[in-house]
């Protein structure tokens, strides 16, 4: 079964709710010297914060277990008092939460957080979750994060040109790692990816060979075209019998999630979902108006130039 979770925007009224998650979370952690900011906050406090940014609580099976306060500040919103309730670690809150602040951020470049460098299993939990340090001003270490993009993509024809364009801003060693369901355009968009990079060779979807290398007509890096569906693990996937380097060439994988981020510490992972349910006929573009959504989200030091 799986759980009830669910994230929603909240505001000042319910500061009282976001103090004492705000409380359990923080004190659960050893003391430091200063004490954390955190601890000092009232319900007033928390109410103004609130006021002013907005915040999302998460609740699990109804009840509240996590919360966090968005502050928006130049070009970035930070993260701020995110808390998770030790009873409900493990279960996929923290990631919900940071997910929906990054819909929440729309119209902002970046995620920001501030940590405690005498904490290091915290700065660890947001460096693996994509964040990259900018900034340490002891006790404080600041990391960073770009908010995804999304696009709506119409055709397959839009599909490829999507791909194209991100391949204009792809080098050698970057490694792209697509998700989506069977069918949701990951070849098709990786086609884009080729056509962008000037590569020899139809890409197809490389079912049954693990791997295929396309040589680039114009001096441009390789692309390694990887299907990770039928691969055994992670191990497999750096053990592929391949002519070049991944150094030196542009790596994608299909079905990568969970098995390709061992690969490099940075990657784009994009995902693909279908925006209709394909089957009911009520769809104002017609039959053959089969839309995806598309994101993209850059993670890692490679792509944390601010
Ligand atoms: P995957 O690799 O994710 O299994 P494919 O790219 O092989 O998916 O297949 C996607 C299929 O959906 C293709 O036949 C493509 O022509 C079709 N399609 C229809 N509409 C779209 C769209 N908007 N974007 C991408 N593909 C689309
Ligand atoms: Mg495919």
């Amino acid at each position: 079964m799986t759980d009830d979770l669910n994230v929603r925007r909240i505001g000042p009224e319910s500061a009282a709710t976001v103090l004492e998650i705000v409380r359990e979370a923080f004190g659960s952690r050893p003391p430091l010297d200063p004490p954390a900011d955190a601890l000092t906050e009232t319900e007033a406090s928390i109410a103004t914060r609130l006021a002013l940014g907005g915040g999302l609580l998460a609740r699990l099976d109804g009840e509240p277990v996590g919360a966090l306060i968005l502050d928006a500040v130049g070009d970035a919103v930070y993260l701020r008092r995110f808390g998770v309730l030790a009873a409900a670690r493990g279960r996929g809150v923290a990631g919900a939460l940071i997910q929906a602040a990054s819909e929440a951020a729309v119209g902002k470049p970046w995620l920001r957080v501030v940590a405690r460098e005498e904490l290091p299993a915290t700065v660890a939990f947001w460096t693996r979750r994509g964040f990259v340090q900018t900034d340490r001003r002891s006790p404080y270490v600041e990391l960073v994060r770009p908010v995804p993009s999304f696009y709506e993509v119409a055709t397959p024809e839009d599909m490829r040109a999507l791909g194209a364009r991100v391949a204009t801003s792809l080098r050698p060693g970057d490694l792209v790692v697509l998700t989506g369901d069977l069918g949701a355009g990951k070849t098709t968009f990786t086609q884009g990816l080729g056509l962008g990079l000037g590569v020899a060779g139809a890409v197809t979807s490389p079912t049954f060979v693990i791997a295929r290398e396309h040589r680039s007509d114009r001096g441009g890096p390789e692309l390694v075209h990887v299907d990770a569906y039928r691969l055994g693990g992670a191990a497999e996937l750096d053990d592929l019998d391949l002519d070049t380097s991944l150094a030196d060439a542009v790596t994608v994988v299909e079905w990568g999630e969970g098995l390709a981020e061992d690969l490099a510490d940075s990657r784009l992972q994009i995902r693909i979902t279908r925006m209709t349910s394909g089957a009911d006929g009520d769809d104002p573009g017609g039959d053959d108006h089969d839309p995806r959504l598309v994101e993209i989200l850059k993670l890692g030091p490679r792509w944390a130039t601010t």
